[in-house]
């Protein structure tokens, strides 16, 4: 995202909301553009918006000094608070000592009652694999088998089986169920109601979890707000009334593809429906584009290993 998009989203968000809460500065990774990051703390600081923390997976984190460093500068700008990932999906491209570092110059920094660490269950488990290399997921399934593996995955982490989670990791899934088990579920709460949103650096307004749904352009904010209607967009329109099984009705219906097999929640369904429309590329409302190439990237290492 630009400098100039995030100030005027930002502006924006403090203009259309009276109380907006819970703002998190997340990604993708938010290090990764550490001026950005900064720039964006500040500017909260300046209008007002309290952040809720910052989301970070420590990739960055070389060493206990390093963290200091941009935690003392992040915290110089007015943060407060840090959220510091733990889990085996991260872990499979961070060393723990990354993460250990990071959690020790955040405590040291913001002090330990402001630094969460989502999730620290997982810190035990991920020392049995060593703190030196990152940990591929196929590692697991060596290490415990499939279904232990599995229930770690998506019990131990409470996994949303929307984007690649349930793509790849759906088949380790503890519990699975066919297409036709979402009917009548619809998401008209997470869609309309949930009143959480994500911002991507593509200038999408995303509801909720839904990845790779776009409820349109924030580029103005206010007027975005003010005038959307979920009617206006086809496919957002079935899922705030049907629900994924919806959307598969429409897809089999249309394009004469069905899905079978079995799913790990409604969002996998959701997404694996998502995936075959968006190649039809005549709907604006799957984007970014980037969510779609990106879903499959592990899956055959993955199958092999279980
Ligand atoms: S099923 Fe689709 S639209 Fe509904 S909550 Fe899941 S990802 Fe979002």
């Amino acid at each position: 995202m630009s400098k100039e998009t995030l100030e005027r989203l930002l502006q924006d968000i403090s203009n259309t909301w009276i109380h907006p809460q819970g703002l998190h500065l997340a990604g993708g990774e938010a290090f990764l553009n550490f001026e950005l990051l900064l720039f964006g703390v500040e500017k909260c600081r300046k209008l007002n918006l309290s952040i809720e923390y910052v989301e970070t997976n420590a990739g960055w984190c070389l060493n206990f000094e390093i963290g200091l460093e941009k935690f003392r500068l992040l915290k110089e700008a007015g943060l407060k608070n840090i959220l510091i990932s733990v889990s085996p999906f991260h872990a499979e491209t961070i060393p723990l000592k990354r993460t250990l570092a990071a959690i020790e110059a955040a405590k040291e920094v913001f002090g330990p009652e402001n630094v969460i660490i989502y999730m620290e269950q997982f810190l035990p488990i991920l020392a049995r694999f060593g703190k030196e290399k990152p940990i591929p997921l196929g590692k697991w399934l060596e290490e415990f088998g499939a279904q232990k593996a599995g229930k770690i995955f998506w019990d131990g982490y409470a996994l949303i089986p929307g984007g690649r989670a349930g793509v790849e990791l759906g088949f380790l899934a503890p519990r699975k169920y066919p297409a036709q088990a979402f009917a009548g579920e619809n998401c008209a709460r997470e869609i309309l109601l949930s009143r959480h949103a994500h911002f991507d650096p593509y200038g999408n307004y995303i509801p909720l979890f839904c990845g790779g749904l776009s409820l349109g352009k924030f580029e103005d904010l206010p007027s975005f707000v003010k005038t959307f209607d979920y009617r206006r967009l086809p496919l957002v329109k079935i899922l705030v009334e049907e629900g994924p099984f919806g959307l598969a009705q429409f897809a089999s219906h249309h394009f004469g593809h069905s899905f079978d097999g079995l799913f790990a929640g409604k969002c996998h369904l959701c997404v694996e429906v998502r995936n075959f429309l968006q190649k039809k590329d005549v709907f604006p409302e799957l984007s970014p584009k980037e969510f779609y190439s990106n879903l499959r990237s592990h899956l055959p290492s993955l199958k092999n290993a279980s």
